[in-house]
């Protein structure tokens, strides 16, 4: 049988014998699944996101606030009926939809869960971007939402921060097969996410160049009503504490700069944030809360 090819690094790993480049086994394996109030206004309502945080993370990026899970391989393995314990305890905590934090290597598995759990709410697809169209087309029908970063736009400063010079080919293709799909981010009259497509950019210091051409290229590619959330939370993280420029926060001015940007191409729906509120509280500590009783 062929080796796994579920994400842009085509690394072929049988996974039933040994971890490809992501580090995941093939099976679900899962850090945490509790409601989320740190996600857009749109997706955490009152009732929170009931994200499931998934183990293993195909990019490498040195910044990475979830290192315990997407390089620690922290996590526990689930099977799809105790995913579908995980989902169901979720929406009785009242979660409005169900939020697949970094689900790419599980894509397949995935699927075949949701083409049985027929979710009453919708399904969001929440990655860093590096995805392959073959790997969403399997998903088509089954997610309701995609929420896709964007995180970098030139080859040497993902080969850099990411090791993956590919990082923006994939992503830019991978964005457009998404909207293909959903199309624009539609909100219910409650103001909540129902359908379609919501970019994340997290800017990142010292990078604002990065910034400008995403948001040139989004705003030449999609449509004016395309929902783009710029985030402002950079936190210096893992390898990344240890070197300029992203040992440092994003300064007020980097950050405002960003929505100057932002203003200039003419976005009309989105999200800014307050840098004053960026800090290191949004971060999981990743307990296996939600999957206690799970197998
Ligand atoms: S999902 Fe993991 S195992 Fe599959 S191709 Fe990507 S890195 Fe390799």
């Amino acid at each position: 049988m062929e080796g796994c090819v579920l994400c842009p690094r085509l690394c072929g790993a049988d996974r039933g014998a040994a971890a490809g480049i992501c580090g995941m086994p093939d099976i679900i394996t899962a850090a945490a699944a509790f409601p989320h109030f740190w996600e857009e206004p749109c997706i955490s309502g009152t009732g929170g996101s009931g994200a499931v945080f998934f183990s293993g993370c195909p990019l490498g990026c040195v910044f990475c606030q979830n290192e315990k899970i997407s390089r620690g391989r922290f996590g526990k393995p689930l099977s799809g009926e105790g995913l579908m314990r995980v989902f169901d305890r979720l929406l009785e905590q009242g979660a409005h939809n169900l939020n697949l934090v970094s689900p790419t290597p599980y894509a397949e598995i995935l699927a075949r869960v949701l083409e049985q759990y027929r979710s009453p709410v919708p399904v969001i697809y929440n990655c860093g971007g590096y995805e392959r169209v073959e790997t969403l087309r399997r998903l088509e029908g089954l997610v309701d939402i995609w929420l896709p970063d964007i995180k970098f736009f030139d080859s040497a400063v993902s080969a850099k921060y990411a090791g993956a010079p590919d990082y923006f080919e994939a992503a830019s293709s991978a964005v457009l097969e998404m909207q293909r799909q959903q199309g624009t981010l539609v909100l219910g009259r409650d103001g909540l996410a129902v359908k379609g497509l919501l970019i994340r950019h997290l800017v990142l210091p010292g990078n604002l160049a990065q910034t400008g051409k995403i948001l040139r290229w989004v705003s030449e590619n999609l449509p004016r009503e395309t929902f783009v959330s710029l985030m402002s939370q950079y936190t210096p993280c893992g390898t990344a504490a240890l070197g300029l420029p992203l040992s440092r926060q994003l300064s007020a001015r980097e950050y405002r700069i960003a929505k100057e940007m932002f203003a200039r191409f003419g976005f009309v729906n989105g999200y800014v944030q307050d840098p004053a509120s960026a800090g290191s509280e949004c971060v999981p500590a990743f307990r296996l809360e939600g999957l206690e009783e799970t197998i």
